[in-house]
């Protein structure tokens, strides 16, 4: 007869979606890394759509809370906040839950800038963040065309986790040191 753990899927897929909107101004951070463009994503955190999108697959791969629900918009701590520590709160869930990150594939929708030149950095700082081979990490990118949102960045995301048995043990407190984080880079953007 088969135990709850014999039913505990090897791998699991999810999958995420966001998308922000261009502002002059404001800098530009697409998976982590700054990109030179004389506008950048708006929104409560720094707007980075493609970690937003990652961030949500992790969580919806272990059928988790979505980001909007785990950082919530109203609460200050996430104001202005390096969307790294939003990414880095779903991947200790995932590893509380006893997988790993296999691979994970992503599109990015923009008018501009073009992501080409930038798409080996990205790559290789989502996998940095995912702890993954960058050949692990698939970005590509596309233009509007027919979609009418020249002014907007939408990043959908799906990600594939295998099972780690070793590494699982209980999520302790992971929100809270988020949190700390998110206070410590609040307090250090206020200082610029
Ligand atoms: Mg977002």
């Amino acid at each position: 007869m088969p135990t709850i753990n014999d039913r505990r899927p090897k791998m699991r897929i999810g999958y995420g979606f966001d998308s922000h909107e261009f502002f002059s101004g404001v800098p530009l951070k697409i998976g982590g890394v700054m990109l030179p463009h004389d506008k950048g994503l708006g929104g409560h955190s720094d707007g980075d759509v493609l970690l937003h999108a990652i961030t949500d697959a992790l969580l919806g791969a272990i059928a988790g809370p979505d980001i909007g629900a785990l950082f919530p918009p109203s609460d200050p701590n996430w104001k202005g906040a390096d969307s790294v520590i939003f990414l880095g709160e779903a991947l200790k869930r995932v590893r509380s839950a006893g997988y790993r990150v296999a691979n994970m594939d992503a599109s990015l929708i923009l008018a501009a800038p073009r992501i080409g030149p930038h798409a080996e950095a990205i790559r290789g700082r989502v996998a940095d963040l995912l702890q993954v081979d960058a050949d692990c990490i698939g970005v590509k990118a596309k233009t509007p065309e027919g979609l009418g949102t020249s002014n907007t960045a939408i990043a959908h995301a799906v990600v594939l986790l295998e099972s780690e048995p070793a590494q699982a043990k209980p999520l302790k407190k992971n929100l809270s040191n988020a949190k700390a984080a998110g206070r410590r880079t609040t307090r250090s953007k206020r200082g610029r």
